[in-house]
């Protein structure tokens, strides 16, 4: 039997060792730790991956998003009580961007095709006061961007797109951050360009809003000790900013070695019991999780378990029902809930072996009933 974790993320940053450990040493041999050329370096090499024109790096994905609104109030785009259209079953921080900004987030049902925002229900949702849509690209699936920027141009809203899973994902040639108004981005270890702590960014064609980005999250300043906003010290370090120069010349092979279990999987894993993910075109996913739906779900993550795999939950609380957010319990939103209920991730990483593959494969085909 061939032991398969989640995600592996010793064995992933293993494979990069000396090249991290050299980045490492010339950060601290340079005594230059924050805002600096390996800063400068990343951004320019992950807009230019993206297709982008400005990167700012900033602390982490929670914070890209949280600075974007927070910007476009300063520019009187946005306002508190406003609203912002929002995937009701997306991680919660999509949410917490919006509602840390005294906005109040519009949740929609996803499509259970593609667990991302279905564009019909946002039509719907909109309002005399939806100033924004906040798309994420859920479990690395690239949302339907042509048809969400068609609604945001017939109804004049902004477009914030949550990249946080899905570093690379594209359509028609068109990456991840290069659709919307602007979009945040993760590296929390654990994503699919992953730092060695907590990093995030953010990119944008507007130079303007670029520029403001770069003040608010360096304490509103522009030049040392002169503040023009009430800003916030939210960085990106010179220490992960190197780091993530060395991933990102490794992240277009991770993302294939995921395309490739995903394949096996779709290809291999055949049970009634089983709702497999549907297969968008090629380059839509990086397939930052690999989600399957069971009616069984307890009974089928414990029968993996057995078998030496470890499937996770993503996620098992959906936002409305959680208690930070109890405003919104009354509200019913049955796909969502369907899908907290139904969903088990299996391992999904650039470092799964074959054997580990099979074993998932194997594992989820002798899933019965009476198990
Ligand atoms: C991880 C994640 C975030 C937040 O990123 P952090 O770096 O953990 O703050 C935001 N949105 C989604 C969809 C995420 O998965």
């Amino acid at each position: 039997m061939s032991h398969s974790p989640f995600l592996d993320l010793k064995s992933i940053n293993a494979a990069y060792r000396d090249e991290l450990i050299e980045v490492c040493t010339r950060v601290i041999d340079s005594g230059w730790y924050i805002l600096g050329e390996e800063v400068a370096s990343f951004e320019k090499e992950f807009s230019d991956y993206c297709g982008a024109e400005h990167c700012i790096g900033v602390a982490n994905g929670l914070d890209a998003l949280t600075i974007v609104i927070r910007a476009w109030k300063e520019l009187g785009l946005l306002a508190s009580g406003d609203e912002i259209i929002v995937p009701a079953n997306t991680y919660i921080a999509s949410i917490l961007a919006i509602s840390e900004n005294s906005l109040t987030p519009v949740l929609v049902e996803p499509s259970l095709e593609t667990y991302n925002i279905n564009p019909e229900h946002i039509k719907e949702a909109i309002t005399s006061r939806t100033r924004a849509i906040l798309p994420v690209h859920l479990y690395g699936r690239l949302a339907e961007m042509p048809a969400i920027m068609a609604i945001a141009k017939k109804y004049d809203l902004l477009v914030l797109e949550d990249c946080a899973q899905a570093h690379g994902a594209s359509l028609n040639g068109q990456k991840a951050g290069n659709w919307g108004d602007a979009a945040g981005f993760s590296f929390y270890p654990g994503k699919n360009l992953g730092a060695l702590g907590d990093a995030g960014a953010i990119t944008t064609n507007n130079t303007e809003l670029a520029k403001l980005l770069r003040t608010l999250s360096n304490y509103g300043s522009q030049q040392k000790y002169k503040n023009d906003y009430k800003g916030v010290n939210s960085r990106l370090d010179e220490l992960q900013a190197a780091i993530l120069r060395v991933k990102l010349r490794h992240l277009n092979a991770e993302i294939s070695a995921r395309r490739h279990v995903a394949d096996s999987y779709l290809n291999g894993i055949q049970n009634s019991l089983i709702s497999l993910p549907s297969r968008p075109p090629l380059k839509q996913h990086v397939w930052h999780l690999f989600v399957i739906r069971c009616q069984q779900r307890e009974l089928l993550q414990k029968h993996l378990a057995e078998n030496g795999i470890q499937a996770m939950i993503h996620y098992p609380i959906p936002p409305h029902h959680q208690q930070a957010y109890k405003e919104f319990k009354e509200y019913s939103f049955p796909i969502t809930e369907q899908i907290h209920k139904q969903i088990l991730s299996l391992p999904m990483g650039p470092t799964l072996s074959e054997n580990q593959v099979a074993s998932v494969i194997a594992a989820c085909n002798s899933f019965n009933d009476s198990d």
